[in-house]
């Protein structure tokens, strides 16, 4: 029987698992995609939030700033690269800065650090801001990271630590029982696979009396557990709703961010935002921002649309025209545009969204369910709970130390380390690199950088990269300029030797999205 199951290995799933891992505890993750950070962690847009924004007294306020420094400090444990550059709010008329003196009034209640800065102390700030902007709001704790770098970086470290992670493995079911849950899951790994990551499972048996295995079907399996976290992002309210009478439903919220190229990045030292807008089915959206990257892009984005289905993550063309078009407008008022150049359409590269997991509370849902003790929320978890995401995890991590009394655990070690990225690296760690491993002499992605030495690394990683995609999360292979049209090939029958499969079964992203249909020739 396990102590804890995790529903869901998005940024705080994977936080709570770590938070665990320093205890004595038999604890699994569930997750349900192909991949670690199948949801609104892999598409948001990586800013790390001070906690300015949200309303005092609420649990997005609690759980912002203090989850602000622990962000910080986690991507310092385990090696993840982060820029502390500072958020900007800009206003460009009058009631833009009454809006930045109500964000400064609750970034004090909140315990943020903040000022409003007008000109001209504020081209000091941000030398090539447009004439038009009145003042701003500057934040100097925000930052920005790669929210699936951090992910998979928790995650990591847990799986290190001792927890155990079932990836396409989706809970479908939970029965209260008397020593705590029986969850019940279908996973399409075949049943050997599942038994070899899980210690505790059972398989649904055929009506032949056998399990299912040997045939590609889903699987059902089952695991006891004394307690629950619900850490399942945009399905947070179905998991709750399968335990609790105390329902809550997600409304998600999609939001769509455009990549654009290099070369604007040397002109923007903050990220810079603009106010916030309340959105009619509640709650606020941050507003447009500019936001560099720490591959050296320019997202600029997003927008708020309410849809049906948490997953959804298609771009679709009046998104992209909202964000292009308000861009258009504000160009002049951002340093890349203060100069009189327009708005660079032909630097766009790509585009990406997914959907905010809002809860029709407003709010965070986090704790142990009155009517189901033993299964805790970590729901709702809109923006900024990837921010926030260690200092939820330690809440609700924290209910089920207080109520499991574990032993700590002697041999947790808190760290990561990770070789520095090829592309960072100066010409004499490059060559002491290649003498290490000769696969770092051979660039696989011109366009970012990334040798084939990376590429095995983060397949051979512990959770490692399967499909293309994964690999191009994990290495920012195919991120660049042409978006792994070069690279992609090469990817494919890396991951074809490391993972011991013919090139024709590797996928994209899991599932059925294999990439080549056939062999044109014999002998190939
Ligand atoms: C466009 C956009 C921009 C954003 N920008 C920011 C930002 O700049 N800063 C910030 O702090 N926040 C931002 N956010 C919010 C942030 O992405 C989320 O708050 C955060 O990722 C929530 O993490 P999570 O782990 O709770 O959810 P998720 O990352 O969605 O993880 C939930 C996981 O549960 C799995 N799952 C679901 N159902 C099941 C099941 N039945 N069985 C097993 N597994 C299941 C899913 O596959 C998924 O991997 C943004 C969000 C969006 C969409």
């Amino acid at each position: 029987m396990y102590d804890v199951i995790i529903v869901g290995a998005g940024s705080v799933g994977s936080a709570a698992a770590r938070e665990l891992s320093r205890y004595q505890l038999s604890v699994l993750v569930l997750e349900k995609g192909h991949d670690l950070c199948a949801g609104a962690s892999k598409c948001n847009s990586g800013m790390i939030h001070a906690g300015y924004d949200p309303i005092p007294g609420t649990n997005e306020a609690k759980f912002n700033a203090p989850g602000c420094s622990l962000m910080y400090q986690i991507c310092d444990e385990l090696d993840v690269p982060y820029l502390k550059n500072g958020t900007t709010i800009f206003a460009t008329d009058d009631n833009g800065m009454k809006e930045l003196q109500k964000l400064l009034h609750y970034a004090e209640l909140n315990h943020v650090r903040a000022q409003i800065v007008t000109p001209p102390e504020l081209y000091d700030l941000q030398p090539d801001i447009g004439k038009d902007v009145l003042g701003v709001l500057w934040v100097p704790d925000g930052g920005v990271t790669n929210p699936f770098s951090v992910t998979f970086a928790l995650a990591e470290n847990a799986y290190h630590n001792g927890v155990e992670f079932l990836k396409e493995t989706e809970v479908t079911g939970i029965r209260k029982t008397d020593s705590g849950f029986t969850v019940t899951a279908r996973s399409t790994l075949d049943p050997a696979a599942i038994s070899s990551q899980a210690s505790y499972v059972s398989f649904e048996k055929t009506a032949a009396g056998s399990t299912s295995a040997g045939d590609c079907s889903p699987v059902t399996c089952s695991f006891e557990t004394r307690m629950i976290i619900n850490c399942a992002g945009g399905h947070s309210d179905v998991i709750n709703n399968m335990v609790s009478a105390s329902h809550y439903h997600i409304i998600p919220r999609f939001g769509a961010h455009v990549v654009l190229d290099r070369k604007f990045s040397e002109k923007l030292t903050t990220t810079l935002m603009e106010t916030p807008h309340d959105l009619p089915g509640g709650g606020h959206t941050k507003g447009m921002a500019i936001i560099p990257t720490l591959g050296g892009t320019m997202l600029l984005g997003c927008d708020a649309t309410e849809v049906g289905d948490p997953d959804f993550t298609d771009t679709r063309r009046e998104s992209i025209e909202q964000i292009v078009d308000y861009f258009k407008a504000a160009w002049k008022d951002l340093p890349t545009g203060s100069d009189g150049s327009p708005f660079p359409e032909d630097a766009i590269i790509s585009i990406f969204g997914g959907c905010r997991p809002h809860a029709d509370t407003n709010d965070f849902v986090i704790g142990e369910a009155e009517d189901a003790p033993g299964f805790v929320n970590a729901g709702g978890t809109e923006s900024p709970a990837f921010t926030a995401c260690v200092a939820i995890a330690q809440h609700v991590a924290g209910i089920c130390i207080d109520r499991l009394k574990p032993e700590k655990n002697p041999s947790f070690d808190p760290y990561r380390k990770m070789k520095k990225a090829f592309r960072d690296m100066t010409n004499d760690e490059r060559r002491a690199a290649i003498a290490e491993n000769p696969d770092y002499a051979r660039i696989v992605c011109r366009c970012e950088m990334v040798t084939e030495a990376e590429i095995r690394d983060a397949i051979r990683r512990p959770l490692g990269a399967r499909s293309v995609s994964e690999v191009k999360l994990r290495t920012r292979a195919g991120m660049g300029r042409c978006q792994g049209g070069f690279c992609s090939p090469r990817v494919l029958e890396i991951l074809s030797e490391e993972l011991g499969i013919s090139p024709l079964e590797v996928t994209q992203c899991g599932g059925r999205s294999t990439i080549l249909s056939g062999r044109a020739c014999q002998g190939l």
